[in-house]
C-alpha cells in the first residue's frame, strides 16, 4: 500500500524491500539508495526484522546516530499503532492510523523541505497521526509511563484522518499462510481489506477498538480489483474482513466474484450470524476450510469477553452445515490463559473440541479439524490492557496437554518455542525500554552471525539474555497492571471516540462478574 501511495505523488518512486530466507535484503533495484526508509509491521514479532533491515541498508539503527545523509526511518503499522513506545529511539517518526493521508503528508513535506530535518519535523508535527519522537522526553518504568514530555509537538497523539477509499494494499505471493492442509502450493492470494474494524469490541480485541473508515460493500467495486489481480496472476481473492462485517454485502461480493470467475476465500466470521446460505457460498467457492473463534470452551467466559451470542449450539449448527456445504477442514480459534478462566475453563475447552471432533466425524468430515492455541496477551487501547498476560509456563503445559488428549483426532496449532511468547508480549506492552532490548537483541543475533557466518532467527533464550543484559525484569511484561497508573501508549491513542474511562468500566465490569463466577 505504502509503496504505491508513494509513486503516486509527484517527484517520488517507491522501491520495495524485503528479507529473504536467509535474511539478506532483497531488492526490486539492487542499486538505488533510498531517501526514506518506511517500514510497516501488522505484529510486533517483526521489530527485530525491522533491524535487520536498517543494518542491511547500513543504516544507523539509532535515530540520534543518524547523518543527513541517512534516510529518514519512519515506522508504522497496525502494532506499531497501538504502542509505538518501543520504537522511539529507532524512528526519526512514526505514523498511526491507516497510511493513506499520513504518506501524502510525509512526501508533501519531504518536498518542501528536503534540505533539513528540522524543518521538515516541524511541519509534520502540526499533522495527525505523526509522531516525531526527538520532540518528546519519555520515561518508562517497570510497565508504566513516568515522564512524557512534549517540546514543540502536541501532548496527545490521535490517528490520522480515516479514508473511505479502497485500499490499495495487495500483495501477490504464493508463500502465504494457511498452508498447513497443502491445497495452497503453488497458489497466489490477492487480499483485500473490505472492512477495517469491528463493531463488536471484544474486550481482548483490538479490532473491535480501532477507528473505523472502510466497509466496501460493493460487490462490483471489489470484483473490478479481484479481476485486475487474476490478469496478473491471482489465483485467489482473499477477503479480509472483522467478524462481525454485513453478512449481507459478503454474501453478495462472494456471488459476484463467483459469477465473474474468480475464487474468494473468507476468514473467520461469527458464527452467530452467519447463515446456511454463506456456508453454501464458502462451499461452491471451493474454499478448503473455515475457521470459527469461540476463544475458550467455557461458554460463561466466552459470553463475558463479548461473545453471549456463540453458544456451543450455535457452533454445533455451523459445524454440521459447513460440512453439509462440503468445505472439509475446521479451524477452532481459541486462547489459552484469558483473563478470567476458572479453573476448570481449560477442561471444557478440551471437551468440547472433541466433541467437536466427534460431531464433525459422524457428519462426514472430508478433512481435518484443527484449533490455533495462542498464548494471551494484551493489546493496548483494550479493556484487557490491564490484565496479565498468560504464563509462559502455564501455557507449555496447556499445549502439551492439548496434545495429549486431542492427540491423533484434532492439528494443534500453537506458539511453543516461538520467541514470539516473550517478543510480541514485551513489544506490546512495552516503554522506551524495550527499544533498547530489541537493539541488544539484535546485537546478539549479529555477534552469533559474525561467529557463525548465519543470520539465525531470535529465541527465546535471546529475549532472556538480552533482558538479563539490561537488568530488565521479565515479570514486568507479564503482570497485571494498575488502572490507576499511566501505561506506556498513554498519550498515544488509538481512537479519538473511545476513551480511557470506557475501557476501565469494561475492565470493571468484567473483573466483577469473573469473580462472582470463580466464587460460585
Ligand atoms: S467479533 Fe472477532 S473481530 Fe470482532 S471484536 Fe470480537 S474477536 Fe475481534
Amino acid at each position: 500500500m505504502v509503496e504505491q501511495q508513494v509513486s503516486e505523488k509527484d517527484g517520488f518512486y517507491a522501491d520495495r524491500s524485503y528479507l529473504s530466507h536467509d535474511y539478506k535484503l532483497l531488492k526490486e533495484k539492487p542499486g538505488i539508495s533510498p531517501e526514506i526508509l518506511f517500514i510497516s509491521m501488522s505484529y510486533e514479532g517483526s521489530y527485530i526484522r525491522a533491524l535487520r533491515i536498517l543494518e542491511q541498508f547500513g543504516c544507523p539503527l539509532r535515530r540520534k546516530d543518524r547523518k543527513n545523509s541517512d534516510p529518514l526511518v519512519i515506522f508504522g503499522g497496525w502494532s506499531v499503532s497501538r504502542n509505538p513506545l518501543p520504537l522511539f529511539e529507532l524512528a526519526d517518526a512514526i505514523g498511526i492510523g491507516d497510511s493513506e493521508h499520513l504518506v501524502a503528508d510525509i512526501t508533501e513535506a519531504y518536498k518542501q523541505n528536503r534540505g533539513s530535518k528540522e524543518t521538515f519535523f516541524d511541519e509534520l508535527v502540526q499533522k495527525e497521526g505523526l509522531i516525531i519522537p526527538s520532540r518528546y522526553k519519555v520515561a518508562t518504568e517497570n510497565g508504566y509511563l513516568t515522564q512524557w514530555e512534549a517540546h514543540n509537538a502536541p501532548t496527545e497523539i490521535f490517528p490520522g484522518k480515516k479514508s473511505n477509499q479502497f485500499p490499495h494494499s495487495w500483495y501477490l505471493s504464493s508463500e502465504t499462510d494457511y498452508n498447513d492442509i497443502g491445497y495452497y502450493d503453488g497458489k497466489t492470494f490477492f487480499s483485500m481489506e473490505i472492512v477495517d474494524a469491528c463493531a463488536s469490541k471484544c474486550a481482548f480485541c483490538a479490532s473491535g477498538f480501532r477507528e473505523k473508515g472502510r466497509d466496501i460493500q460493493d460487490p462490483t467495486e471489489v470484483a473490478v480489483l479481484a479481476e485486475w489481480a487474476a490478469t496478473h496472476g491471482a489465483d485467489l481473492a482473499k477477503l479480509f474482513f472483522p467478524a462481525n462485517s454485513s453478512q449481507t454485502a459478503t454474501k453478495q461480493i462472494m456471488k459476484e466474484l463467483m459469477a465473474r470467475g474468480l475464487s474468494p476465500r473468507v476468514g473467520s466470521a461469527k458464527a452467530e450470524k452467519i447463515d446456511r446460505e454463506y456456508l453454501e457460498l464458502v462451499g461452491q467457492s471451493g474454499q478448503e476450510k473455515i475457521a470459527f473463534a469461540p476463544e475458550t470452551g467455557d461458554y460463561e467466559l466466552r459470553r463475558h469477553l463479548g461473545k453471549p451470542g456463540m453458544t456451543d449450539d450455535v457452533l454445533r449448527r455451523v459445524i454440521e452445515e459447513s460440512i453439509r456445504a462440503g468445505i472439509p477442514n475446521l479451524d477452532f480459534y481459541l486462547i489459552m490463559n484469558l483473563p478470567g478462566e476458572t479453573k476448570d475453563s481449560f477442561r471444557k475447552t478440551i471437551d468440547l473440541i472433541g466433541e467437536f471432533h466427534h460431531l464433525a466425524q459422524s457428519k462426514g468430515l472430508k478433512g481435518r479439524v484443527r484449533i490455533s492455541a495462542p498464548n494471551f496477551f494484551p493489546k493496548a487501547w483494550t479493556p484487557f490492557q490491564y490484565a496479565a498476560s498468560g504464563g509462559l509456563e502455564e501455557y507449555a503445559l496447556k499445549i502439551a496437554q492439548l496434545n495429549k488428549e486431542l492427540a491423533g483426532i484434532v492439528a494443534v496449532s500453537s506458539m511453543s518455542e516461538s520467541a514470539d511468547l516473550l517478543s510480541q508480549n514485551i513489544m506490546s506492552r512495552g516503554g522506551i525500554e524495550a527499544g533498547e532490548l530489541l537493539l541488544e537483541v539484535h546485537r546478539k543475533l549479529i555477534e552469533r552471525e559474525q561467529a557463525t557466518g548465519q543470520y539465525t532467527p531470535d529465541t527465546i533464550e535471546d529475549w532472556r539474555a538480552a533482558l538479563s543484559s539490561l537488568g530488565l525484569d521479565e515479570n514486568s511484561y507479564f503482570d497485571r497492571k494498575d488502572a490507576e497508573q499511566q501505561l506506556p501508549w498513554h498519550h498515544v491513542h488509538l481512537n479519538s471516540k473511545i476513551g480511557l474511562d470506557q475501557l476501565q468500566k469494561v475492565w470493571q465490569v468484567f473483573q466483577d462478574k469473573r469473580a462472582l463466577l470463580i466464587i460460585e
